[in-house]
């Protein structure tokens, strides 16, 4: 599969992309412990930290997908639909990288 080289570069750039987002995450929840002191902040501070321990959730997850795409990559397994075993379109690939079912297949 001569596409497949194109889909690991897109595959890298994601993958340095969700790991970045989760590095400046990690950032701003230790700089706002730091910020902490200031007590009358804390419930404007919690409602913060829910958004992004969800957004750091996403992009940990994120990342696990574009993780097992690169596994499949390797095992020769990519593009395979893990429900049907035909190939995916492209199509989707081109829009979901990481996608591990056809469009049929889909959720
Ligand atoms: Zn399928």
């Amino acid at each position: 599969m001569a596409q497949s080289l194109n889909y690991e570069a897109r595959l890298l750039a994601l993958r340095a992309e969700y790991q970045k987002r989760i590095d400046d995450i990690a950032q701003t929840l230790a700089q706002q412990s730091q910020d902490q002191q200031d007590w009358s902040d804390q419930a404007a501070l919690h409602e913060n930290d829910d958004t992004i321990y969800t957004l750091r959730q996403e992009a940990q997850e994120q990342l696990q997908h574009v993780n097992a795409a690169l596994q499949r990559l390797a095992d020769g397994q990519y593009g395979i639909c893990t429900s049907c075993g035909m190939e995916i379109e492209a199509k989707r690939l081109e829009a979901i990288p990481y996608a591990t079912q056809c469009m049929s297949h889909a959720v």
